[in-house]
């Protein structure tokens, strides 16, 4: 397939196919980033396991009625996906106290969220990814309030689903990242990916972590939780 690099971000790259104006093709990277693109190294095979775990969870979701962007796997570090422009509002989905959360507010780790919150960070490298409220998100334009409202609601169908399908495999979600995007038809879909970069996820009985806290805090066996999340899920 004749390909043009479109974007490459810190572990993915997005490439226009010369035949087919409505798709792109993602590959995922084994570089991994942490704080902001201080911490900067790679991880063996990430970009393998994370293609493998996003498209399975991307087919599940689908299964069950959730819109996304992916369209097939098409080798071991790349997937095709839909044409999207994607919404400039990161949105996380926490169920247990972890990362930010308890650094921001003092939340003791591991503290089961009843409800789950649903959060949104500003999508911008140069300000930090900073967290925000719809309030900001209309002023900047970044989405309407009946397309906030409906990712919200997406989120939440997202979270029990994969909080479901997880325990079934051990698992605690504790908290996870969402990027919607637009398609040429203005529908709003789920994008980008869900893998252990963008999740965290404890073993059920030992609470081990099993996701990228273990790249950033250094705590070592790193390609071996991500080839364990992928075990599981397969
Ligand atoms: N997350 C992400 N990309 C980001 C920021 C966060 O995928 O740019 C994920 C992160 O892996 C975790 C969840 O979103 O699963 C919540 O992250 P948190 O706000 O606790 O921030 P962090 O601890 O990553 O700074």
């Amino acid at each position: 397939m004749e390909r043009k690099l479109l974007y490459e971000g810190k572990a993915k790259r997005i490439y226009e196919i010369k035949d087919k104006p409505g798709l792109y093709i993602q590959e995922f990277k084994d570089d991994a980033t942490a704080f902001n693109g201080l911490k900067k190294e790679q991880i063996k095979n990430k970009g393998i396991l994370n293609t493998s775990i996003t498209t399975a969870l991307f087919g599940y979701l689908m299964k069950n009625g959730i819109p996304t962007h992916f369209v097939e796997k098409i080798s071991n570090t790349e997937m095709i996906v839909k044409r999207v422009k994607i919404v400039q509002a990161e949105v996380v989905c926490r169920n247990i106290a972890a990362g930010s959360l308890v650094k921001r507010y003092g939340i003791e780790e591991g503290k089961e969220l009843k409800p789950p919150i649903v959060e949104y960070y500003f999508k911008s490298d140069e300000l930090g990814d900073p967290l925000f409220t719809e309030a900001h998100i209309y002023e900047l334009g970044l989405a309407t309030p009946e397309e906030l409202d409906h990712i919200k609601e997406l989120t939440l169908k997202i979270n029990s689903l994969l909080k479901t399908f997880f325990a079934e495999r051990k698992l605690l979600l504790v908290d996870f990242k969402l990027e919607y995007g637009k398609d040429d038809e203005g529908n709003i879909i789920l994008a980008d990916e869900i893998s252990p970069d963008t999740c965290r996820l404890w073993d059920s009985e030992t609470r081990m972590k099993l996701d990228k806290d273990r790249f950033r805090f250094n705590l070592g066996g790193v390609e071996e939780a991500y080839e364990e999340i992928n075990k599981r899920l397969s």
